[in-house]
């Protein structure tokens, strides 16, 4: 493999039902910070059907090369006939970085095509980087449970690979006009790419605004003592108003007192709302992984020592089901 031949910065542009995934334009954003350091361009890939529309977006928010991969075939995803159109496209093109949201659709798929074309694949990265010595891409990961963050290279093979975690980058602001080239990819999909037939997509209905689009986020620990005591943060979150919803450690989860959905964290979603009110939450490095970014941060924890006060903003020592009503009051009033 001569490295050198491999150019670009790829993202695969994640699309269902003809609507892009948030993280993809998450992902052109970031991939358009390392192709410059690179002295390269960004090209997003989109597969699926009737997905035209798609790549004006794309162009707005930093793609500047489109290829479209449009067939009838590629509808809903599939693993086998993705993973070939994307591995073909791979091969022919060669580019030096592929990234790939860190979904479900992306966790599948990823490290499939890696071992398609015999490279590596670094998952669920918080950070990347291009070496300015050796050119490398340096994706940063968490480990070890989220006590040490690995950074890792890829220094003899191409492309570099990496899944990253919905939220972690910042999309940047969309420009009015694209100027992105379009490609029609041409699709040759075989028989046997379609050994799975799907019968049906049952699709969870929930009337709750998802956590990564609240701007305030009300969240729960294992401090607040029982599932009823939620109701506390719901009052607050609607005390906000539209905007505002609740969300929760992974303790509140494993004791089955809300959603998955819910969950901040290294293993649940990483947020970054104008404001975060940790009630109850200790602040361990899992937790602290999803939400320290966040543009303002409240606490209100019984224990002063409480390490969730280390990266609070303000902070208040008390019971929380003492001080939510209250809180919830002056929020009314103002
Ligand atoms: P606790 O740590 O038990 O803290 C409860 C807090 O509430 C304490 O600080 C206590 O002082 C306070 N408190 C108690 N009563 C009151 C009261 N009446 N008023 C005010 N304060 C009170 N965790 C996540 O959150 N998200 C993740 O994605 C995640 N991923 C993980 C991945 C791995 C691999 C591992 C090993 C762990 C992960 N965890 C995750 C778990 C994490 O380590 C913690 O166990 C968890 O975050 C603790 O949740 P908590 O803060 O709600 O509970």
């Amino acid at each position: 493999m001569n490295i050198q031949d491999y150019k670009g910065v790829f993202v695969f542009a994640q699309q269902e039902d003809n609507k892009l995934a948030g993280v993809s334009l998450e992902l052109v954003g970031k991939a358009k910070e390392l192709a410059k350091d690179l002295e390269t361009e960004v090209t997003a890939v989109v597969l699926g059907s009737e997905i035209g529309d798609m790549a004006k977006k794309l162009g707005r928010y930093g793609a500047d090369n489109v290829i479209l991969a449009d067939d009838p075939g590629l509808k809903v995803y599939m693993t086998e006939p993705y993973a070939h159109v994307l591995t073909q496209i791979i091969q022919e093109k060669k580019p030096e970085i592929v990234l790939y949201g860190a979904t479900a659709i992306g966790r599948d798929l990823a490290p499939r095509v890696s071992a398609r074309v015999h490279t590596g694949l670094t998952a669920d990265c918080t950070g990347l980087e291009v070496d300015p010595e050796t050119k490398n891409l340096r994706m940063t990961r968490p480990a070890f449970g989220g006590n040490i963050m690995a950074t890792i290279i890829c220094p003899e093979f191409r492309p570099q690979m990496a899944t990253v975690r919905p939220g972690v980058m910042q999309r940047i602001h969309p420009a009015g006009e694209s100027s992105a080239k379009v490609e029609n990819y041409k699709v040759e999909l075989p028989e046997e790419s379609f050994n799975v037939e799907i019968l049906d997509i049952v699709k969870k209905v929930s009337d709750k605004m998802d956590i990564q689009d609240a701007k305030v986020l009300v969240s729960g620990g294992r401090g607040m003592g029982c599932p009823e005591n939620f109701q506390l943060l719901e009052d607050l979150a609607a005390a906000f108003g539209n905007g505002a919803t609740v969300s929760s450690s992974r303790a509140c989860v494993d004791a089955g007192w809300v959603e998955k959905d819910r969950q901040v964290g290294q293993t649940g979603k990483t947020v970054r709302p104008n404001l975060y009110i940790a009630c109850g939450i200790s602040g361990a490095i899992q937790h602290l992984a999803g939400m320290e970014d966040s543009d303002l941060i409240i606490a209100i924890n019984k224990d002063e020592y409480a390490p969730i006060f280390e990266v609070a903003d303000y902070g208040v020592v008390g019971d929380v089901t003492k001080i939510l009503p209250a809180f919830t009051e002056q929020v009314k009033r103002a």
